[in-house]
């Protein structure tokens, strides 16, 4: 406990002073990007525990565990005091663990386990199929993913589900009456097996303290001080949580409307617009310097926001404070392909040449699929890189999916492309399909037939299970299909043959973002159409696969980060690479559509500020999906919007041909 005493004057600026050090009460911290929100919010843990309060009174929460992990270490090196000690970390986790201790007053077993996602799905799935014929009555069943995402958000949001299908699941308008109960009885089940999924973690912690006085006067009693960083993400239950945790108003939130990026998964930065109504006599702090970035990466920043339409958000001013530099570039490139080959000779400069620690270096993206060809240039050259969220690529679900319908098509003795194919189907089990695949080798041997043609016998139809014999015909034909095209035609049309067919379909069912990820298959076929033969295209698959998923090869903590724009807030870097800045990639085309893209608007702000030093924002001509020749594209509205002298231009070589 010798820890030196920390100067909170020297090393906070006047602003940031004021907030760390203000007396308890409801605080509101509203600051642009890399203005010191975090900083603030950290040093006050620091400055409360040096007022005598106690580690365990302060309840942290954020968005992310990194970013609580990170904050908890800023403090103990600040004041000594242990990790361990705090209660932080991100709303579900702290539900968890507020739930493992008083679940019982609420009838939740200790020992409840949690399902992820798929297993949440699965779950659904079991009560769809168990109880259809109580909720619904023709062969128009919602699937499961779809209907689970139906009952996420109007729990996130806390408006019933018939609310939440007239609003923005119209598609489902016909059955909404049948998803109330069919909602209890998913609930039911849970609640029968001891389980619970990531939504229950609040919404059972927030019913456990409106249940149960006494375990919210303990709770209260225990966190004095409740600290919320990026509370503008924070959806309807998790500001109902701090609020409910909160009787004695004793917050403070950090935020900036600017950066509200999760509105898909019901964040309202009303909230943060509202929090002075909930707590009244709030005390509202601003900071209006920026530490983080270059005076010409703030300038440029600060062009993107003011293209926003006049309406409903607090007012920001940023000062730069560090030394000029040059303005970010804006880098044209020919296809995603050229992009690729651009950062690869970019990156190599900046450690080999600048010294820039790759670790320092992030690569952005709208979508993770806009990134292939930056993860294959990066593979082929040998430059260690981490994508700190999600999967790989080739590694997605849908993407495996469809590769194994590909070697299948090609060797139809690889068992394993065939088991993870046929379980697809419903009722389907991996047992069942191995039956399927024996009957049909036999038919295929006996007869002196094809394996693909063998398939579609009545033969091998009796061994399919009653419930996936609709879908069958349309399955093995998509499988003839392929293979035909396979025989004649180029990879990538054998590509695009497989998502036309059954497997589409089957997408479409089944995956509430099946639009995103049909755009991902679509960037496969722009992948294939390099290849001459299908062979070398699954052999170039395979080597990928087997560097990318080979456990034993730890990826260097200092390596260059690829990551969504979604999951780099709050982090900042060297350098920082926004790609795909197309119209249609980012903006997507959805919101395009959908005529609105101010979100996007937010996030392409939240990405340029990342960057300390360097920006370099490059925008592909051409689609290369579409080949050469194929589809324009547009600079992004974002780009146009901001004042041509914010930027220079970067005019990259072409050092490949088609
Ligand atoms: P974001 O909106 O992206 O979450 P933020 O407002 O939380 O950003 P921080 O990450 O806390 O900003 O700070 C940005 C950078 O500026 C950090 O590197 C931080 O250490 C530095 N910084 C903030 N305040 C000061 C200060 N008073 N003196 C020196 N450096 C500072
Ligand atoms: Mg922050």
């Amino acid at each position: 406990d010798a820890f030196p005493p920390i100067d909170f004057r020297a090393q906070l600026n006047d602003e940031q002073f004021a907030a760390v050090t203000a007396t308890p009460g409801p605080l509101l911290v509203l600051a642009g990007a890399g203005s010191g929100k975090t900083r603030t919010l950290t040093y006050r843990v620091a400055y409360l525990l040096s007022q005598g309060v106690r580690p365990g009174e302060i309840l942290l929460l954020t968005f992310t565990n990194k970013a609580a992990k990170e904050m908890l270490h800023r403090v103990q090196d600040l004041t000594g005091v242990e990790p361990s000690r705090f209660w932080g970390g991100t709303f579900h986790s702290i539900g968890n663990r507020a739930l493992r201790i008083y679940g019982d007053a609420i009838g939740l077993p200790r020992n409840f386990t949690i399902l992820d996602a798929d297993e949440s799905e699965s779950l659904l799935k079991q009560v769809v199929e168990t109880e259809d014929k109580l909720f619904f009555k023709d062969k128009t069943n919602p699937r499961p993913g779809p209907l689970f995402n139906v009952l996420s958000l109007a729990r996130n949001t806390q408006k019933s589900v018939i609310e939440t299908v007239e609003r923005q699941f119209q598609q489902y308008s016909e059955i909404k009456l049948m998803l109330p109960p069919f909602a209890a009885a998913y609930a039911k089940k849970k609640h029968e097996q001891g389980v619970v999924d990531y939504d229950d973690l609040l919404e059972l912690w927030l019913q456990l303290l409106q249940k149960s006085p006494e375990v919210a006067a303990y709770f209260a009693q225990r966190f004095q001080h409740l600290l919320v960083d990026e509370y503008q993400d924070t959806n309807t239950i998790q500001s109902q949580l701090i609020d409910t945790l909160a009787p004695h108003h004793r917050i403070m939130a950090v935020g900036d409307d600017a950066q509200c990026i999760y509105s898909w998964r019901g964040a309202d930065f009303e909230n943060i617009m509202t929090f002075p109504d909930r707590h009244p006599a709030t005390v509202i702090h601003r900071i209006e310097t920026n530490y983080r970035s270059t005076p010409q990466i703030l300038s440029f920043a600060n062009g993107v926001l003011e293209a926003q339409p006049k309406g409903r958000h607090f007012d920001k001013e940023l000062r730069a404070s560090r030394a000029n530099s040059q303005k970010p570039y804006v880098v044209q490139v020919m296809d995603d392909r050229e992009q690729a080959e651009f950062i690869l000779k970019r990156l190599r400069a900046l450690i080999e040449d600048e010294g820039v620690p790759p670790g320092e270096i992030a690569i952005l993206y709208r979508s993770h699929f806009h990134a292939l060809e930056v993860q294959l240039a990066l593979s082929r050259a040998g430059v260690p890189y981490q994508i700190t969220s999600g999967v790989k690529f080739f590694e997605r679900q849908h993407v495996r999916d469809l590769i194994a319908f590909i070697q299948f098509v090609a060797n139809p003795r690889n068992e394993s492309a065939w088991l993870r194919i046929a379980v697809l189907l419903p009722k389907v089990g991996e047992k069942g399909a191995q039956k399927i695949h024996a009957v049909a080798a036999e038919h295929a041997k006996l007869m002196q037939r094809d394996f693909i043609d063998a398939l579609a016998t009545d033969d091998v139809k009796s061994k399919v299970s009653k419930d996936a014999r609709d879908e069958w015909a349309n399955f093995c034909a998509s499988l003839k299909q392929i293979s035909d095209v396979m025989r004649t035609g180029k990879p990538d049309s054998v590509i695009s043959t497989a998502i036309d067919g059954w497997y589409g379909d089957y997408m479409k069912g089944e995956y509430a973002d099946y639009i995103d990820r049909l755009e991902e298959l679509k960037a496969l076929i722009g992948f294939a159409a390099r290849f001459d033969d299908i062979g070398e295209m699954l052999s170039q698959v395979a080597l990928m696969n087997g560097e990318t998923s080979d456990r034993h090869v730890e990826v260097p903590p200092d390596s260059v980060k690829l990551t969504t724009v979604h999951q780099s807030k709050g982090l900042e870097f060297d350098v920082v690479f926004v790609i795909g800045l197309a119209d249609g990639q980012f903006p997507g085309r959805r919101s395009i559509e959908a005529g609105d893209v101010e979100e996007e608007r937010r996030l392409f702000y939240v990405a340029v500020t990342r960057a300390k030093n360097e920006l370099y924002l490059s925008y592909p001509k051409v689609a290369t999906r579409a080949g050469p020749g194929g589809m324009l594209l547009n600079p992004s509205r974002f780009l146009l919007e901001v004042p041509a002298e914010l930027y220079q231009e970067l005019k990259v070589r072409r050092s490949y041909s088609w």
